[in-house]
């Protein structure tokens, strides 16, 4: 199958990029060629050249397109960031269509869920189009029952908040815990994020960053056909979990994080980190930072400048942020990053004892697949989805109360964190996460469920291009 040759196109944004990437070595590892196509637009969030040019130099084998779209023009004003990313994708769409007509011998396309647009570009050059999930198995099985769902919904999500929800394969979810961008029914944000949602059905497959084992009533619900009435949905493959490796350079390329996690004790450290987006009040740091204080346990913290600061690129300073003398007090058992954290590497060391994790799918799956306990703050986006995944059904952490209201009180932080590094409850999930590990690594051995279903992946793809 050497002959292959297939673009991979991802969403805006590194929660989006990161996964794709993981994907192109499996396509790598399995013979085929891989090229990712990377929208660079001058409105927002997408790569930039020199991010891409580092992406590129770190994975030598994959190549990479940088794709400059023109400005989408009025969408750029709109407030809500989804529908930012949907005007850019939109007006990508002839340049992917004018560079695939210019790339030789392209057998496949497998699109990021937001890209189903590019649906029409996969459909005028007859080239089989795969729709890539980066997001839990549970989501995609509300997202594919939405278009059947939205219609007879009594009302808009966000009237009716505390009403409880049931979609096929997932637990029930209250109305104020949907998709951000699904709350407001009519609303150009909900009418675009549906028509993609229903458009999902047009893929010849979808490839899903998840592991059958922990989501097994989900699988059941898509492949009996429960979300879809009426419809066979496209086959659904669970590949992953595709997570970023830890470092692989050499100890001269450590984040001084972890060397000064290599002296704390095992499972000692409360981590917490909220995607590459997230970003508190300050009010809201001022309450984590005394739950932390008043907990006593040791912690690595990666903290942003909050949302009402101008500019996020502005190197945040810690001592105005945070209350005073809070860094003094806690120095010997605490490490503040500014910005950014070598997130998987730090998971995947033997002194995190929990994770706090606003719920993005890489991150909760980074979590798993390192056996990591989570306590769930979920704050934009599908996160507040993927908390009843990780908490209902797979059980993997608890949630903190207060997130709806926008604060959490430094007593809930300190009482969750609590809970986890130090109760028989905590030990339990603990337990739990050690064969959620356990389970991630059986399915990506050889034989193992995501192996087997990316094989099965790899046929069809055969069968449609020869
Ligand atoms: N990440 C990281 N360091 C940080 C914050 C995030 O390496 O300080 C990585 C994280 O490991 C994950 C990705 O960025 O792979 C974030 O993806 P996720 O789906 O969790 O959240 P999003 O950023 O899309 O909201």
């Amino acid at each position: 199958m050497t002959h292959k040759t297939v673009v991979l196109y991802p969403s805006l944004g590194v929660g989006h990029l990161n996964p794709m990437v993981e994907l192109a070595k499996v396509f790598l590892r399995r013979g085929l060629a891989v090229l990712i196509a990377v929208v660079d637009s001058p409105d927002k969030d997408s790569v930039s050249a020199d991010a891409l040019a580092r992406l590129a130099a770190a994975n030598p084998d994959i190549a990479f397109r940088l794709l400059p779209v023109p400005s989408c023009g009025t969408h750029k004003h709109h407030p809500n960031p989804v529908m930012r990313t949907i005007g850019v994708l939109r007006v990508a769409n002839p340049v992917l269509l004018d560079f695939l007509r210019a790339t030789p011998d392209v057998d496949a396309l497998v699109l990021d869920m937001f890209c189903t647009d590019a649906l029409d570009v996969a459909a005028e050059l007859d080239v089989p189009a795969y729709i890539f999930f980066p997001s839990a198995l549970g989501d995609l099985a509300i997202m594919l029952n939405l278009p059947y769902y939205y219609p007879t919904a009594p009302s808009s999500f966000k009237d009716m908040p505390e009403t409880l929800l049931h979609f096929p394969g997932v637990p029930p979810i209250r109305a104020l815990d949907m998709v951000t961008s699904l709350q407001e029914r009519g609303s150009d944000i909900a009418e675009a994020r549906l028509s993609q949602c229903a458009r999902m059905m047009e893929a010849r497959g979808i490839l899903v960053n998840t592991f059958t084992s922990l989501e097994e009533r989900a699988l059941k619900a898509l492949s009996s056909g429960l979300c879809t009435p009426g419809r066979s949905a496209p086959p659904v493959r669970c590949i992953g979990p595709l997570v970023l490796p830890g470092n692989t350079g050499g100890i001269s390329e450590r984040h001084a994080c972890i060397e000064w996690l290599d002296t704390q004790p095992d499972r000692s450290v409360v981590f917490l980190s909220f995607g590459s987006l997230g970003r508190f009040s300050t009010a809201q740091l001022g309450e984590i930072a005394r739950g932390l204080e008043s907990s006593g346990q040791r912690f690595l913290w990666v903290v942003r400048n909050p949302p009402e600061h101008r500019s996020s690129s502005v190197e945040p300073d810690l001592e105005a942020l945070l209350p005073e003398g809070f860094l003094e007090r806690t120095r010997e058992r605490s490490f503040v990053v500014t910005n950014w954290a070598p997130q998987s590497e730090v998971l995947r060391h033997q002194s995190i004892g929990v994770f706090v994790t606003h719920c993005g799918w890489n991150s909760a799956l980074e979590g798993i697949a390192s056996g990591v306990p989570m306590i769930c703050w979920p704050l934009y986006a599908e996160q507040r989805m993927n908390k009843v995944h990780m908490v209902e059904e797979m059980k993997v952490g608890v949630v903190v109360e207060g997130y709806e209201e926008g604060l959490v009180k430094a007593e809930e932080v300190e009482a969750k964190v609590r809970l986890v590094m130090a109760s028989g409850d905590g030990e339990e999930i603990r337990q739990r996460l050690l064969t959620a590990k356990e389970m991630a690594m059986d399915a990506l051995k050889e034989g193992g469920s995501s192996d087997v279903a990316f094989a099965e992946f790899l046929t069809d793809l055969q069968n449609r291009t020869c």
